[in-house]
């Protein structure tokens, strides 16, 4: 018998890792794959189970405090257990063949070139690394002979769209969004919207940073900056198309007027199933459409003054450089402060936005940076800023 294939999940415990979790479960657990590393945050019974249920080498929790609890919880089964940081970045250099990226947040951006630099197929699930650093991520992973596959619904349905079609051919690409949880609201309902009513998504069961952000569009003003990154297509040839079932994930319009799409039940392990088993198509417990019964899809264009985040993604991808990485952090430090209550749902964008025209009047803002850790200086930057403009406004 052939070595198993190695594989490790980072954000294990997570929504997108708990997908990860269930399709390696199906797809033969521990006579199938050898399990390298999970990681989780403070989840951390659920580290300890998943760990023992597929016979993993390595449980790290992201927090030192929690490191006694996992011990705790994995003793007598021999795997190893670490905490923090450094001890995750360290997860990422056991060598193997598919890495999930399915932290929340820049937290993952460190694992994730570390896992490139050791050859790794990165499925890539979390937003922020292609927003961040999306032009040294791709060049890590042609240095080293590694691979990186989108996990976001939309961008695996892009790249599945363009199985066996030339790029130069590729006339627009359409991102499709649901509209989130405030879709049929009045505009004037949006000031008052509270932690509890934004982080009930309509259609997908998904992680509450996630639904929060779908239903301020920051999710998809996210997305768009993953595309221009991704497929290296400009921005003014990326479009945004509110479909209400998200059915649609994705589609591609070519030169000759054709448009090939994607479509699927919004299950997150179609996406993840695919970059586990790319090339090969195999099959997944995914609900199976009945198109009959859906009967009809809509479409729309979105609404500028209702969804300012997309206004603000298009002015980061004129900008380049480092001004998705500014983005990102204000963008996390706004929505830590709306789920705090420190902030209205509106003053999310207003934040954002405020802090992009701060860093604009830097001269490097767009400038491509060279290496991770300017990056990450601009994110701690980016991240001050931020706080001190919430705390400015909740001074006045
Ligand atoms: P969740 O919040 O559900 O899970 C996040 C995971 O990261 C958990 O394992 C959590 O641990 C861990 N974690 C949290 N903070 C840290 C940290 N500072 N350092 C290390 N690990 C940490 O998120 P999702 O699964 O929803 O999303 C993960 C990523 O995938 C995000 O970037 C998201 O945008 C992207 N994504 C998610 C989709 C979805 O359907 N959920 C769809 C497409 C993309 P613990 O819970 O134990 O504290």
């Amino acid at each position: 018998m052939g070595a198993l294939r190695s594989v490790s999940v980072f954000g294990a415990t997570g929504s997108i890792g708990e997908s990860t979790f269930d399709l390696l479960v199906r797809q033969g657990g521990r006579e199938a794959y050898r399990t390298v590393a999970l990681t989780g945050g403070r989840n951390v019974a659920r580290l300890a189970e998943q760990a023992r249920a597929l016979g993993a080498e390595l449980a790290v929790t992201a927090h030192d405090e929690c490191l006694d609890e996992l011990k705790g919880a994995l003793a007598g089964s021999g795997i190893e257990a670490a905490a923090g940081p450094t001890a995750l970045a360290e997860a990422a250099d056991r060598p193997a063949d598919w890495v999930m990226s399915g932290i929340v947040g820049a937290a993952a951006l460190v694992p994730g070139f570390r896992a490139l630099a050791h050859g790794a197929t990165l499925a890539l699930a979390n937003k922020e690394s292609l927003v961040t650093a999306g032009p040294l991520l791709l060049d890590a992973a042609r240095t080293h002979g590694a691979r990186i596959l989108p996990v976001d619904s939309e961008h695996s349905a892009i790249f599945q769209s363009l199985l066996s079609e030339d790029m130069a051919t590729v006339e627009r690409i359409i991102i499709t969004a649901s509209g989130g949880a405030f879709r049929d609201w009045p505009i004037e309902r949006l000031a008052g919207a509270t932690v509890a009513e934004a982080s009930c998504h309509p259609n997908w069961a998904m992680g509450q940073r996630i639904t929060i952000d779908s239903a301020s569009m920051f999710n998809k003003a996210l997305e768009l900056i993953e595309t221009h990154e991704f497929f290296g297509i400009t921005p003014d040839r990326i479009e945004v198309l509110l479909h209400p079932e998200s059915l649609v994930h994705a589609l591609v319009g070519f030169r000759d007027g054709g448009m090939i799409g994607h479509l699927g039940a919004p299950d997150m392990r179609h996406a993840i199933g695919y970059a586990l088993n790319w090339p090969d198509r195999a099959p997944l417990p995914v609900a199976r459409l009945d198109l009959a019964a859906v009967g009809r899809l809509t479409f729309a264009a979105p609404d500028p003054v209702r969804y300012p985040a997309l206004r603000l993604a298009r002015a980061v991808m004129e900008t380049g450089g480092l001004a998705g990485a500014v983005f990102n952090a204000a963008k996390e430090v706004a929505l830590d402060a709306f789920i705090a209550g420190r902030i209205g749902f509106l003053d999310m964008a207003g934040v954002v936005e405020t802090v992009l025209e701060r860093f604009a009047a830097s001269t490097t803002l767009g400038a491509a940076p060279r290496t991770l850790d300017i990056i990450l200086a601009t994110d701690g930057e980016a991240r001050a800023v931020a706080g001190e403009v919430i705390g400015a406004g909740r001074r006045n």
